[in-house]
């Protein structure tokens, strides 16, 4: 509710000032160096080259002054291992940002003293299914029952825990099924879902095309009465192929050690000194349709959920959906 109390000011702020395009997100990434592996992770990949190098506090914290968007998730990589980790924290939070931080859990319980719980502050889990499918995609034994663990320490010290789940070609969703009916009993705040995109950096055939993933998000569309997913309703309904969305590039922006990237979070043409050179130097017409064949069987949140929060604005059916929903 806090959140959406801030978006809306936010959102209503732009509006009045006559700015067209802003973003309501910042990825920053303060490194990709990782303590995983992940099969279908086009991060490490994409980076390989440049994996030691690390944003500095000042960087990150001028960053998210330059862009003002009123959520930042912070991502890589880990973050949990970037050394500066608490004190990036504490400062976007005293800036009255809300912090998605998000995580592989591997090093979460160790680290919870560093942070305090607060309602602008959540972890979000990235966990992709149960104990086998986790060792297999992540590559570590073990890695199921660490992310477990930590979750329940994180809940039982008062902290907002988001989880974030990714499908692939060979998910099954009576098991992702399964894992949301463990995830609720550990008390989880809201469980985002998401297709996969398919990077150009991973090689593997493991990513869905469109027809795919509407036949697997009919599934979990349909389990949304039982669970607290934190995909708007109207983003559920595209992933189910029920409505169809434009993509907002700029909804979500990104800055990591090399510069803001463009023209999205997936996919790299260039990466710009300063979040104004992204928004003036950025052909975001071509994004918008999907003209790119790049986007062709794209349908992250990141470059839809902002286009879904505007487009219910624009109807009463669908406020009042996002309102309940909200209220949920
Ligand atoms: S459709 Fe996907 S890949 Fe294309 S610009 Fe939007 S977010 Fe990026």
């Amino acid at each position: 509710m806090q959140l959406n109390v801030s978006l809306t000011k936010y959102m209503a702020g732009k509006r009045l000032s006559g700015q067209g395009r802003f973003p309501l997100v910042l990825m920053l990434e303060p490194l990709h160096l990782c303590n995983l592996s992940c099969t279908g992770c086009g991060r490490i990949r994409e980076y390989a080259d440049t994996l030691q190098e690390m944003m500095t506090p000042e960087e990150c914290l001028s960053a998210v002054k330059e862009c003002g968007a009123p959520v930042v998730s912070i991502c890589g990589g880990e973050p949990l291992i970037y050394p500066h980790i608490g004190r990036i924290v504490r400062e976007i939070l005293a800036l009255r940002k809300h912090i998605h931080l998000c995580t592989n859990a591997v090093r979460l319980a160790e680290m919870l003293p560093q942070f305090k719980p607060s309602p602008y502050f959540s972890f979000d889990v990235s966990i992709d299914g149960l104990e086998q499918t986790q060792e297999k995609t992540r590559g570590r034994k073990g890695i199921y029952k660490l992310q477990m663990d930590a979750i329940r320490e994180a809940k039982a010290r008062n902290f907002r825990v988001i989880t974030n789940t990714t499908l692939y070609k060979e998910t099954d969703v009576r098991e992702v099924e399964e894992l949301f009916d463990r995830l609720t009993m550990l008390g989880v705040d809201g469980m985002l879902v998401t297709p996969g995109f398919s990077y150009e950096a991973v090689k593997e055939d493991i990513f869905l095309d469109r027809e795919a993933s509407r036949e697997k998000f009919r599934y979990i569309a349909s389990l949304a009465p039982k669970y607290r997913f934190f995909n708007t309703p109207l983003y559920m309904r595209f992933l189910a192929g029920e409505r169809q969305l434009k993509c907002t590039p700029w909804g979500t922006v990104t800055v990591n050690p090399r510069g803001w990237k463009a023209p999205c979070y997936l996919i790299t043409d260039a990466h710009y000194k300063s979040f104004g050179e992204l928004m003036g130097g950025t052909d975001w017409e071509r994004f918008i349709e999907r003209a790119d064949p790049r986007c062709r069987d794209c349908m992250v949140h990141s470059g839809v959920e902002a286009t879904a929060v505007q487009e219910a604005g624009k109807s009463l059916k669908d406020m009042v959906e996002l309102i309940r929903w909200n209220l949920s």
